[in-house]
């Protein structure tokens, strides 16, 4: 067992700032390179250029050829520019409040049960909201479900059907209301996969090397007991393993210890 084990995370603004200023002083990173991370983090997302070009336009099938960029933009306008849940302004996304594969999985769903015939609304609108309810998702509004509803239904009713209808049918999620603008972090929360993520203090990533810089555990089997201890979302060892890398690096560079493993 390292010293470190039982160790209290920083928890005042003066004991964080004391955590980066010595691994500044180890010449883990520098001023400038933390300044570089800093303001890349507050960058707002690119928006009009990537949302409105991404899943092969299906955001621009409500608006004129061309008006799409101009929509997106106009939608940032009506937000608040930070993230709905926590107002972070840091490391900001656009995320699907009805998420794109619980669509994509009611459609096909609905099309293995109701094979080729035309659906209506109401049986559309029932499918998703089972599945949401099954999931647990319940911060949408009944004018945004219904606006789904209509657009996976449009989806499922084209003839002839859909070229890669299997796939296609996730962007019936693609519409302007249905998105928000969340903070990294509380993006990864509210997906049903990483339900754990609240628990710990940072993404997996950054909570890894936290662990290592902070805790600086002294074997990989202690560092893995660690991030366990933390509630880590790591399904894999390879995860830690990849992260031990930073380890290895540092006591290469003198400035960490690692024990031989029994
Ligand atoms: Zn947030």
């Amino acid at each position: 067992m390292s010293d470190g084990d039982d160790q209290e995370d920083p928890e005042s603004d003066s004991e964080w700032a004391e955590f980066l200023q010595g691994l500044v002083e180890k010449k883990i990173i520098t001023w400038i390179e933390i300044v570089e991370l800093v303001c890349g983090a507050l960058n707002f997302p690119q928006a009009a250029t990537s949302l409105a070009s991404k899943s092969g336009g299906s955001y621009f099938e409500e608006y004129e050829k061309g008006k799409a960029s101009q929509a997106v933009m106009s939608w940032i306008n009506e937000q608040k520019k930070c993230c709905a849940r926590c107002n972070s302004l840091k490391q900001l996304e656009f995320d699907h409040i009805i998420p794109r594969n619980l669509v994509q999985f009611v459609g096909n769903k609905l099309r293995k049960q109701h094979g080729k015939k035309k659906l209506n609304d109401k049986t559309v609108k029932d499918a998703l909201e089972a599945e949401l309810k099954k999931q647990k998702i319940s911060d949408y509004s009944d004018d945004l479900l219904n606006k789904v509803a209509e657009k996976l239904k449009r989806f499922l009713n084209r003839r002839p059907v859909m070229k890669n209808e299997e796939k296609m049918l996730q962007y019936a999620a693609d519409l302007l209301d249905n998105l928000r603008i969340l903070c990294k972090r509380c993006n990864a929360i509210s997906r049903p996969s990483h339900i754990q993520a609240g628990l710990s203090q940072f993404p997996t990533g950054a909570e890894c090397a936290f662990i290592l810089l902070y805790h600086k555990p002294k074997s990989f089997k202690e560092f893995v007991k660690l991030g366990r201890s933390r509630n880590l979302t790591v399904r894999s060892l390879q995860r830690f393993q990849e992260a031990w890398f930073l380890a290895k690096e540092l006591e290469s560079r003198g400035i960490y210890v690692i024990q031989e493993e029994e």
